[in-house]
């Protein structure tokens, strides 16, 4: 098989052209969104003759996927990674200068998830200019809105449930240190409200505390809720946990409360549906209303959820990549993650999908983020690789 070499000036060139690029999250402070870097991959994709398409997710805010031809048909790989980052305020170091230095770039995106953008569109080109034959096709989806609703890679999931696209596996690109995440949780977020009578708090025995009832909630969440988590342990991903992550109530120093809310962000493992799980907290809480003496409360809808992921152990993308990240860097492994990613919506319907890239998740979202170079050439070497060899057994 002939070599296909990236060239680590041009990962350079290209990270630095995209972390200078800002896409904040619109739905963050500052956020002017993705359009721009969006623009960059189409230039960047058409300048090597690779055809793009733009997915438009909402108005403004469209999916570019680029598109590599296989030469035997059938079903592509998908090489997926987000374009938006999260706010920059509070950042010790200019967000978008793209500065090098000690083998690092810095800036904001640079290690989430500009890093692995970076290597997935240098292994297209690379690919692209080897004129080599394809095993497999290849298409590159650089979406939306990974930091705050999935809206880019929802977008995405539905054009494959429909048809538009077909893919046998993904890579989703997060800073894994070039390990190999082929589990990960999800999440189900709620509100709990308890409602008591306020009236002056001198005569506390007048009124009904709000406050109190919740911490009869709170309790039950921890003695008789969260000790049931150890049994469900998963191998990879560990138990489900769930931790109040927030909390409001009263209305005055003075005046008894009426009100308390909680909010519960539960993270759910591979095999629990969220809806199933809120369902089943909800009827335990309603329970529980009945046998406590002046506690109402009222478990909300969720207002979030996510789904937990799990790649089949027996998939070709876990074999062909293992491989292929064996030759391009040493001492990586498999492992179970507690976040979430998009490759839960694209295993949702029916692509194995593997989350790899360069840079710490450790880097994401610091004041001075900044990703390793050399990582996000041997992220680049290990996807051309893939693609090579993807219909080998
Ligand atoms: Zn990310």
């Amino acid at each position: 098989m002939m070599q296909v070499s990236i060239d680590p000036n041009e990962i350079e060139q290209v990270l630095r052209d995209l972390v200078a690029i800002p896409s904040v999250n619109p739905a963050f402070p500052g956020g002017s969104g993705e359009g721009a870097v969006g623009a960059y991959v189409k230039k960047y994709l058409s300048l090597q003759g690779i055809p793009c398409v733009e997915q438009e997710v909402e108005p403004g805010r469209s999916n570019v996927i680029g598109m590599l031809p296989g030469s035997a048909g059938g079903a592509a790989l998908l090489f997926e990674a987000h374009m938006d980052t999260v706010q920059t305020s509070g950042m010790t170091i200019d967000p978008f200068a793209g500065k090098a230095a000690n083998g690092r770039l810095y800036g904001r995106g640079a290690c989430d998830t500009k890093g692995s953008l970076a290597g997935m569109l240098v292994a297209m080109s690379a690919l692209r200019r080897s004129g080599l034959p394809l095993p497999v096709g290849v298409h590159l989806a650089a979406v939306v809105d990974e930091e705050y609703r999935y809206k880019g890679v929802s977008a995405l999931a539905e054009a494959i449930s429909s048809g538009r696209f077909d893919y046998s596996a993904a890579v989703v690109g997060e800073p894994t240190g070039l390990h190999r995440v082929v589990a990960h949780k999800g999440c189900v977020r709620f509100h709990i409200e308890t409602r008591g009578i306020a009236g002056h708090s001198s005569a506390p025995a007048n009124g009904n505390n709000a406050i109190e009832r919740m911490v009869e909630v709170l309790n039950f969440l921890r003695t008789e809720i969260e000790p049931e988590y150890a049994r469900m342990t998963h191998p990879l991903v560990g138990p489900p946990t769930h931790c109040i992550s927030e909390i409001s109530g009263g209305d005055a120093p003075n005046t008894i409360p009426g009100s308390c809310r909680i909010t519960v962000d539960r993270r759910t493992i591979p095999g629990e549906e969220p809806m199933e799980v809120w369902r089943g907290l909800r009827d335990r809480l309603l329970r529980l209303e009945m046998r406590v003496p002046g506690l109402t409360l009222t478990v909300g809808e969720p207002f979030i959820i996510d789904y937990a992921m799990e790649v089949p152990a027996d998939s070709r993308i876990l074999r062909q990549l293992g491989r292929s990240v064996a030759k391009a860097a040493n001492g990586k492994r498999e492992y179970g993650a507690a976040y979430g990613t998009d490759a839960s919506k694209l295993a949702r319907v029916g692509v194995p999908s593997v989350v790899f890239g360069p840079g710490s998740i450790e880097q994401a979202h610091t004041d001075e983020e900044s990703v390793e170079l050399a990582e996000v050439t041997a992220a680049a070497a290990a996807l051309v690789d893939l693609v090579l060899h993807y219909g080998e057994d």
